[in-house]
C-alpha cells in the first residue's frame, strides 16, 4: 500500500484521502490543509517523537521543516512519508504540498479550521440567534461543527481564502 502511494506521488495524481499531522514549525499550513477539507492532526504539544508516534499509528503525512525527521529510520524504509518543507512564506509552502503530494480542492470547506471535524449543513432557523444581521439576510447555506458550535458560510472570508488558494494552484502549475 506504502508502496502504491509513493508511486501515485510520483506521477502528481490527485488524493483526497490524505491525511496529515503538522508540526509546529508549520503550523499555518494545518489550519489550510483544514480549509482544503484534508484530515489534519496538530498536536499542542508536539516534540518529534510524539508526531512520528501519530505518523505511524494513524497513517498521516509528517509535515515539518526538520530535516532530522526525514531522516528517520520509518521515513528512509517507506513507513512513513515526511513532507518535508523548503521555503519560508506560506504560499511556497502550500504551493509545495500542492505540487508534490497532488492535493486538490474537491472537498474544501468542508471542515472546521480549528478543530479538524467535518462540517455538516444545518438549517439558517437553528443558527439565526448565533449570526450577524447582515449575515442572515444575505446568506442561504450554512455548516456547523459538532464540537465548537462554529458556523460558517460561504461569505466574503471563504471568497478571500479561495482566491488565495487558486494563486496557489495558479503558480504550481
Ligand atoms: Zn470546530
Amino acid at each position: 500500500m506504502q508502496r502504491d502511494r509513493q508511486n501515485r506521488f510520483a506521477g502528481g495524481a490527485m488524493d483526497t484521502e490524505l491525511r496529515f499531522v503538522v508540526d509546529m514549525n508549520v503550523g499555518r499550513l494545518a489550519k489550510w490543509l483544514r480549509v482544503m477539507g484534508y484530515d489534519t492532526l496538530f498536536p499542542k504539544e508536539n516534540g518529534d517523537n510524539r508526531l512520528v508516534r501519530i505518523a505511524l499509528r494513524e497513517d498521516r503525512v509528517l509535515v515539518t521543516r526538520d530535516a532530522g525527521i526525514a531522516q528517520r529510520r520509518a521515513a528512509l524504509i517507506g513507513q512513513m512519508t515526511v513532507a518535508l518543507i523548503e521555503k519560508d512564506d506560506l504560499r511556497s509552502q502550500l504551493g509545495q504540498l500542492v505540487r508534490d503530494l497532488g492535493l486538490n480542492l474537491s472537498g474544501g470547506f468542508s471542515r472546521c479550521v480549528l478543530c479538524n471535524e467535518p462540517l455538516r449543513p444545518i438549517a439558517k432557523g437553528d443558527v439565526a440567534e448565533r449570526l450577524p444581521p447582515y449575515v442572515l439576510l444575505t446568506q442561504t447555506k450554512f455548516l456547523e461543527c459538532q464540537v465548537c458550535r462554529r458556523v460558517y458560510w460561504p461569505g466574503t472570508h471563504w471568497t478571500n481564502m479561495m482566491s488565495e488558494l487558486s494563486q496557489v494552484y495558479r503558480e504550481v502549475s
